[in-house]
Formats: structure tokens, sequence, C-alpha cells
């Protein structure tokens, strides 16, 4: 039966379960990979109050502005000691002074308020070691606390920084790093085999005789698991023979946490997967799904230890093959890899040319979103569109989704797009 994109999308979540094994892991191997344990600070962040600039830390009642009479002459302040960052400073300000400060350091006990340099000159009689001991205020800030960094702003001690389920960015590294974690726990990478049936199929290395073509999607969704954080692991080619793909798939559904196979899933005299999954007592759960392309998408299911392991059976087409890998196996991945919000990158551009779909099946263009003209454009690429042409897909960044029910998207309307470039 052939399924709807969304109803799959759902079964996939469904199915999908995480690993819960979990490793320690440097900060630097962290990089996405998913976080097993919350990150949380034993400080506050900032950890005290500190400048924003560098001028002086002021008392507020100092150097506001009094409301009336008349403005008094220009307030001048006496200037105790200079505050570098880094530095703890030694005295509390009194009423009437100022101590010098520079971005980042630590605000004195007393001082609420920064003037900022720019606004102060220095009292000209009254230089030691080049320095002023007394500033002038020739702008008054314009409220108390101007830039001043307050303990505790952004987030304080205990707080959840990053939560588990996360898969982490070099943003969060920082974040990982500041809260003093040289460690992180993540879930051990899901193991993905792969391996591509067909008896036309060659390795890269291997000469090409007539009729026979090269394995291109191995090598591919190889490299899509590993830019997703999985560790593939390559079974080979496997040839349309029922018992080849047995051995082959029993040995992968027993060690990996998901399985992927390219080829065979059409309904052609030697397309055994779906045979083969039965036989080994797999539950069939998708056998086709409405989109183009990528129709004839298999998905079953085994138990192994009281989990799931999912095997997914995709068409052989190159441009099939990875898109069925975008759309569907990146879903049910993130699931197993841990991450708690599983989530495709859709986004949305404006079409710069007419897209024509399909009346029905889901039709998913490869082409690219640029900046143009300040708009998120998607251009199909230039050549055929069909699922054999893998030369001209590898110059897409995005897939643009245009619905049975749209028909076709004309020139300057919005269109969901499936970001790639992950
Ligand atoms: P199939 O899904 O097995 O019917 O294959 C559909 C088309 O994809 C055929 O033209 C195959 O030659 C081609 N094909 C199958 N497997 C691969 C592969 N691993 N790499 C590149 N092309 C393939
Ligand atoms: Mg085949």
């Amino acid at each position: 039966m052939m399924l709807t994109a969304q109803v799959v999308e759902d079964l996939l979540l469904r199915l999908s379960e995480p690993v819960l094994e979990k490793e320690l892991v440097s900060l630097a191997e962290s990089l996405g990979r998913v976080l097993a344990e919350p990150i949380s600070s034993a400080v506050d962040f900032p950890h005290w109050d500190n400048s924003a600039m560098d001028g002086y830390a002021v008392r507020w009642e100092d150097v506001a502005a009094p409301l009336s009479p008349a403005p008094p002459s220009r307030t001048k302040l006496t200037v105790i000691e200079e505050i570098p960052a880094g530095v703890r400073p030694q005295r509390s300000l009194a009423a009437g002074e100022a101590a010098r400060i520079f971005t980042g350091a630590m605000l004195p006990i007393g001082a609420d308020t920064i003037l900022i340099q720019e606004n102060t000159e220095r009292d000209g009689d009254s230089l030691q070691d080049g320095q002023a001991r007394r500033i002038e205020v020739l702008q008054v800030p314009s409220q108390q606390g101007e830039f001043v960094r307050c303990k505790g702003d952004y987030a304080t001690a205990g707080q959840v920084l990053l939560a588990a389920g996360i898969r982490m960015t070099p943003a969060m590294i920082a974040v990982a790093a500041a809260a003093q974690c040289p460690q992180v726990w993540v879930y051990r990478r899901p193991q993905v085999a792969i391996f591509s049936t067909g008896d036309e199929l060659v390795t890269p290395a291997q000469p090409l005789a007539p009729g026979q073509i090269v394995d291109s999607n191995q090598p591919a969704i190889a490299a899509l698991v590993r830019q997703w954080g999985g560790e593939p692991s390559c079974l080979g080619i496997v040839a349309d023979q029922p018992a080849d793909l047995r051995e082959v798939m029993a040995g992968a559904i027993a060690t990996a946490d998901i399985v992927i196979s390219t080829g065979g899933v059409s309904v052609g005299d030697y397309d055994y997967v779906e045979q083969v999954l039965a036989e080994l007592g797999g539950e069939l759960q998708v056998t086709s799904v409405a989109i183009k392309p990528g129709k004839p998408l298999t998905v079953a299911t085994f138990r192994r230890s009281g989990k799931s392991v999912l095997f997914f059976g995709l068409p052989g087409n190159p441009v099939s093959a990875l898109v069925g890998c975008w759309r569907f196996v990146y879903l049910s991945f993130q699931q197993v890899a841990g991450v708690a919000e599983p989530q495709l990158p859709w986004l949305t551009a404006v079409s710069g040319g007419l897209l024509r779909g399909d009346s029905r099946r889901d039709c998913l263009l490869w082409g690219r979103v640029t900046m143009t003209d300040g708009q998120m454009t998607f251009l199909p690429v230039a050549g055929g569109h069909n699922s054999g042409n893998l030369i001209n897909l590898s110059l897409a960044n995005a897939l643009a989704l245009v619905t049975v029910e749209r028909g076709a998207v004309p020139i300057g309307e919005l269109v969901p797009v499936l970001w790639l470039d992950l």
C-alpha cells in the first residue's frame, strides 16, 4: 500500500528507539554528538558584576543628574584604583569616588554603573603616573546600571544550560567549556550497516564491463551517515540472489542499529529484498510512499534484545536512494541517536522559476537555495530531473516540495525546501 510521506514520518518516529549506551568524550570530540546528560554550571553567568565597556565604575547617585533646580557644575570624581580584566578590586567605592575599569573587569563594591571613557575628561591637574586621579563627567549615563553585566543575568548556578538530547554545535561547546566540563557524556554513535544490491554493480576501483555500473550509493550513504554523526559499516555489493541477500541481511540485522540497502525493492524479477526480509522474520511496515523520486521504500522492523532494529530498503536509483535518506532515514537516525526532538531541516524559500509537480505523488525537486536580492530563492539545478541523474544532484543544496494538492508552484511563490547542507 502506498502511504503518504507524513504517515511514514509518524510511523518511523514511533518505531525508532534511542540507543541507551553512553560514553564520556572530551569536549573537542563532542562536536556533532548527542548529549546524554544535561550540562549545568556550579556558578552564575556572568560570575560577578562586570563592565561591558572601558571607562569608570561609579555610583549612580554620584553621577545622576539632579532633576532640579538648575544643572550643577560638572561632577568630578576621584579615581581610587585601576581594575583590569582578571583582577579583583582592592577597594570599595565611597561617595565621590570612581575606579578606572576595563571591559570584562569585575566591579568594585559600591559601584553600580559604568561611565564610558568617551564621556569623561581627565582633570588635567591630577595626573599620577600618567593616570588621571580625578575625572570630570561630561555626560551622565542614561540610567543606573548602564554598561554593567550583572551577576546571574544570563544564567544562574544549577540551571540546565544544555539539555540531554541536543546535538553539540560549536556554540554549545563554548557553553560546556564555560561551565567547566572538559568531558561530556554522549550517546554512542548509531551503527549503520549499508549494502548495495544488484548484479550490475562494481566498486569504484573495479573495471567496468559493458552493462555494468559503479555502486555510487554505498559511498554516498556512508558519507551521509558520517555527516549525521553515525558510524557506517559498508558491507559491499550483494548479488540479486536470495541466498546471498539472506546471509548479508541476517548479519547486518544481528549487529547494526539501522540497516540501509539500496536496489531490489521495485517490482522487477530480481527484486528480492522484501521477500528475504519476510523470510528473516522482519515486520514489513512500509512498502511504498507517495513521493517522487523514491516511491519504492521498504521499511521493516526486527526485534533484537528487546529493541527494534530498522531496515530501510531504498530504491537503487542514485537520486531516489539519497532522497530516501534525506527525507526519511534521517528522522529515524536522529531518534536512534538520542536526539530529543528529531526534525528535518525544512525552510521556506521563494521559487525562482515555475516548479512543476505531479498529479499523484508529492515531488521533491533538487536545486539550490541562494540569497538573491535579499530573499532566499530556490531554483532547480539545470539538466534532466530524473532519478538516475546523480551528476546534477551533486549541485543541489536543497529539495523543494511540490505537493499533489498544489500541482505546481509559480515563480515568486513561497515553497517549502528541505535543506541538505547539514
Ligand atoms: P533497482 O532499484 O535495483 O531496480 O535499481 C534501479 C536503478 O538504479 C538501476 O538503473 C540500477 O542500475 C541503479 N542502481 C542500483 N543500485 C545502484 C547503486 N548502488 N549505485 C548506483 N546505481 C544503482
Ligand atoms: Mg537492482
